[in-house]
């Protein structure tokens, strides 16, 4: 850090400055994580330089040989991780992973049956601004308006209606478990490839704290810096069968050559996600989540289906009267970072909403528990209702971070 200090100090300064903005604050982006330094050494590292398109023994490049070692070490600790028979650690994001995979089983035109975004799909599951939307034939599924849970019936009705070739399952902003054998069922019933995209709980699932997708998709798309707590980035599992197809597609389909930095800090998150303290991670990120939505309901803001199994929580703010956007600004302006999320069956516009989405894997990362969880809900609450609160949240906000110091030094 001090030869970029000397070198490039406004960048330098831009590094502070954000290092400084994550310590004072409360993150509680559901899609966000503090990487360990040595995730970030793996990132800043001179394999950034190498151009290694292909797979290790198999690439157009020479002078491979050791981002080969760093390749083959995330490849098989995903696959030891997840008991999965192939693993691409080559996408470059969870987008580009679905891209590939919809590439590798799909040709434009084809029909896909996917969630929804109003109801917690991802962008790419099929959203008209989006390449999914615009080269498939999309057919949405979403959850009931009573309980706010998928509609397994909805989602077979539509299957046998439509014959998709390909359906989605896995969310943005859904809080509860996902039944994967369920979705394998329907599938089956119409012949349909069944393709998971667990870039949000994929961390769980490594410290199962959530059921795997694994044994049940075809193809397993996911991103590395979420709950699971890697570098910025994604990856594709499947079945040995398919692996072929899918490599094909994410090189030479979708990208050129792999980023080598970001492989290795993928095989050094692989490897921490490997050791028992994850588990017991993952399982306080999911248990601080219930504790969060149980305290923000006791304060009258209403968690969507009740509460939640996974590391966040959709909180509908209707009975609150504030918007997903003031209530999102509030809590910022408090130190809070949150952001506003469409509920199921949202009367306001995406840019409005009416509720906020808070995720805990950050502040588990911190080391922050069930107490803390509560203080948290109790500041969230009390600055939506009452701007007046600013100042005195701010100061509430930075005993609990200086408490929570993220990262030993200037990093
Ligand atoms: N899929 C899902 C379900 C997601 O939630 C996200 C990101 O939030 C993505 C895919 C895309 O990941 P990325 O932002 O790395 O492209």
């Amino acid at each position: 850090f001090d030869l970029l200090l000397r070198e490039d100090p406004e960048i330098a300064g831009v590094l502070l400055d954000e290092l400084d903005r994550l310590r004072g604050g409360i993150q509680l982006i559901a899609s966000e994580n503090f990487t360990s330094p040595a995730v970030l050494a793996a990132l800043g590292s001179t394999l950034t330089n190498k151009y290694a398109e292909g797979y290790p023994g198999r690439r157009y490049y020479a002078g491979c040989e050791v981002v080969d070692r760093a390749e083959r070490l995330a490849i098989d600790r995903a696959r030891r991780l997840f008991g999965a028979e192939h693993v691409n650690v080559q996408p470059h994001s969870g987008a580009s992973a679905n891209l590939a995979a919809y590439a590798a089983l799909l040709q434009p035109g084809d029909t896909m049956l996917a969630m929804e975004l109003s109801h917690g799909g991802h962008l790419t599951h099929g959203s008209k601004v989006n390449f999914s939307g615009r080269w498939f034939d999309v057919v949405a599924y979403g959850v009931r308006r009573d309980t706010e849970l998928i509609d397994y019936d909805e989602v077979r009705d539509l299957a046998l209606r439509h014959q998709p070739k390909m359906i989605v399952c896995g969310a943005t902003a859904y809080p509860r478990e996902i039944d994967f054998a369920a979705f394998r069922g329907i599938a089956d019933e119409v012949g349909a490839w069944l393709l998971a995209d667990v870039a949000h709980t994929v961390g769980l699932m490594a410290g199962r704290a959530l059921p795997s997708a694994v044994p049940y998709a075809d193809v397993v798309t996911f991103t590395t810096h979420k709950a699971l707590r890697g570098p910025r980035g994604g990856g594709i599992m499947c079945t040995g069968e398919l692996g072929p197809r899918i490599d094909r597609a994410v090189f030479p389909f979708v990208q050129g050559g792999p980023l080598m930095h970001a492989v290795a800090a993928k095989a050094v998150a692989f490897g921490e996600a490997l050791r028992p303290e994850f588990a017991e991670y993952a399982r306080q990120v999911v248990a601080n989540a219930q504790v969060l939505a149980d305290a923000l309901a006791a304060e009258g803001m209403r968690p969507v289906s009740g509460g939640t199994d996974s590391h966040l929580a959709l909180i509908d703010l209707r009975d609150v009267g504030i918007s997903g956007a003031v209530a999102e600004q509030r809590c910022h302006a408090a130190g809070i970072t949150l952001n506003r999320n469409a509920i199921p069956y949202d009367p306001e516009p995406p840019t409005v909403t009416s509720g906020i989405r808070v995720g805990t894997p950050c502040v588990t990362t911190q080391g922050m528990g069930p107490e803390e969880m509560k203080e948290v809900a109790s500041m969230v609450a009390q600055v939506i209702r009452n701007p007046d609160a600013t100042r005195e949240i701010r100061e509430r906000v930075a005993v609990l971070t200086r408490a929570h110091r993220i990262y030993p030094s200037e990093l």
